[in-house]
């Protein structure tokens, strides 16, 4: 079978205008800001360089502004927009507004989505994704999941802890996860709902100090407390949380890979200009062998990333699962960006760990993915797991 990866002309046109914009608009600030802005006048001015551009929100439908690229467009661009820590912010593109467009794009009600989607796509709000929960509760074990939603005359009270709620400091609403059924530790039985940022029962705690800084509103520790919200606020079915969750996150890790990506090309761009320039013991650092392997091994990474994405996204686009294709290039993104990034800060000497350049910030910034979107620890044993059932089913057992 004849497999063509030639991206159509209007695809490949607006990644290469993504990376003219990301250069010439979203590097100096990023420079000025040392890649972490917690400005909203900042996030704003992006935004609108990106829309002047004609290059804001592109994953979106064109009813909202975008130009609903599938998830092999989304892998052009947005490795473009990752080539600085800010493109994805600008592009509006970013964790975790971004899975939050494309659930709410695919499972809510039309009132919800003119209410929440289309300000998010315009880049009027932001929101946040609240699942994890600090132990005992729902992790990498989604079932373990504690957060309660209890029917009351009306709607819904919840009651819970979230933690590490990306953007949850200034999001204009927070889409929730709570058990509406069953116990903690039964599989199944979860709700998603739309809570507003003004709703006085869900509190914020504290911002949770941590290794990335980069990611606009931080990591956030919430208290639901009573929290009310009406029969409008359930998203989807009731009872369905788990399985709309599979919607955002096969996606949604697929993006972050290619947003990641775009860093680790960023950090071997800086390290092979150094080491092309860099002379020591009568030769160039690019002509010393051990450099070279690092160079190159940079290379395979990048690559062997690109292309388990484009085949992860492939299944995506064709309406498959998707769900062990997405399971292996997550882990072996997380860990190969993690790699190029290491690398490249190696090669650049101390010049890698000073504030000179932003090695130090991108490796600060890669080394969570690891454990986000499931760890390689969960992946790997979600992937050994279908392995043997496809070997059982294979063999007729
Ligand atoms: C920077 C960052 C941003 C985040 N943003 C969000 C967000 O916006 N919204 C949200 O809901 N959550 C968010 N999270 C939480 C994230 O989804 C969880 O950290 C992740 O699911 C792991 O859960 P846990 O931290 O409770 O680790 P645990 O579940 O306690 O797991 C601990 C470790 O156990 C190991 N492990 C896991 N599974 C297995 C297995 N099957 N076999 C062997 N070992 C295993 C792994 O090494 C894992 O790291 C974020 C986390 C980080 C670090």
């Amino acid at each position: 079978m004849a497999v063509d990866l030639t991206p159509e002309t209007a695809v490949a046109d607006l990644a290469q205008r993504t990376a003219r914009f990301v250069r010439e608009v979203v590097l100096p600030v990023e420079e000025e800001h040392r890649g972490v802005v917690r400005s909203d006048a900042v996030r704003t001015r992006l935004q609108t360089a990106a829309k002047e551009a004609g290059v804001f929100a592109p994953h979106v439908a064109p009813e909202y502004g975008g130009q609903g690229l599938d998830m092999r467009g989304r892998a052009l661009v947005f490795e473009e927009a990752g080539y600085s820590l800010l493109g994805p912010l600008a592009l509006n593109i970013a964790a975790p507004d971004e899975g939050n467009m494309h659930m709410l794009e695919a499972i809510a009600t039309p009132a919800q989505q003119d209410r929440y989607l289309r300000p998010l796509a315009t880049g009027a709000v932001r929101s946040c994704f609240a699942m994890t929960e600090p132990a005992p509760g729902a992790g990498s074990d989604p079932d373990a999941l504690t957060t309660r939603a209890e029917r009351v005359p009306g709607g819904w009270r919840i009651h819970g802890r979230k933690w590490f709620i990306t953007g949850a400091d200034g999001a204009g609403f927070a889409i929730v996860m709570a058990r509406t059924t069953g116990e903690p530790g039964d599989r199944g039985g979860a709700t998603m709902f739309l809570v507003d940022a003004d709703n006085p029962g869900m509190k914020t705690v504290r911002h949770i100090e941590t290794l990335d800084e980069s990611l606009f509103g931080g990591h956030v520790e919430l208290l639901f407390d009573d929290c009310f919200v009406s029969d409008e606020a359930v998203l989807g079915e009731v009872d369905e949380g788990f399985r709309y969750a599979q919607v955002r996150l096969g996606p949604a890790r697929m993006t972050h890979c290619m947003r990641w990506l775009g860093i680790a090309r960023r950090a071997q761009d800086i390290a092979v200009a150094r080491a092309a320039e860099r002379r020591l013991f009568g030769s160039r650092l690019a002509d010393l062998g051990m450099v070279q392997q690092m160079i190159a091994d940079n290379e395979i990474d990048i690559a062997a990333s690109r292309g388990l994405i484009t085949q992860a996204c492939w299944e995506l686009d064709e309406g498959r699962s998707g769900a062990q294709s997405t399971s292996i290039a997550k882990t072996f993104c997380a860990e190969a960006i993690h790699r190029v990034v290491d690398r490249s800060l190696q090669i650049c000497g101390a010049l890698g760990v000073s504030g000179d350049v932003l090695l130090g910030r991108f490796l600060r910034e890669v080394r969570p993915f690891r454990i986000y979107d499931g760890s390689s620890e969960t992946h790997r044993w979600a992937i050994a797991r279908r392995t043997v059932k496809r070997h059982e089913q294979a063999a007729g057992r």
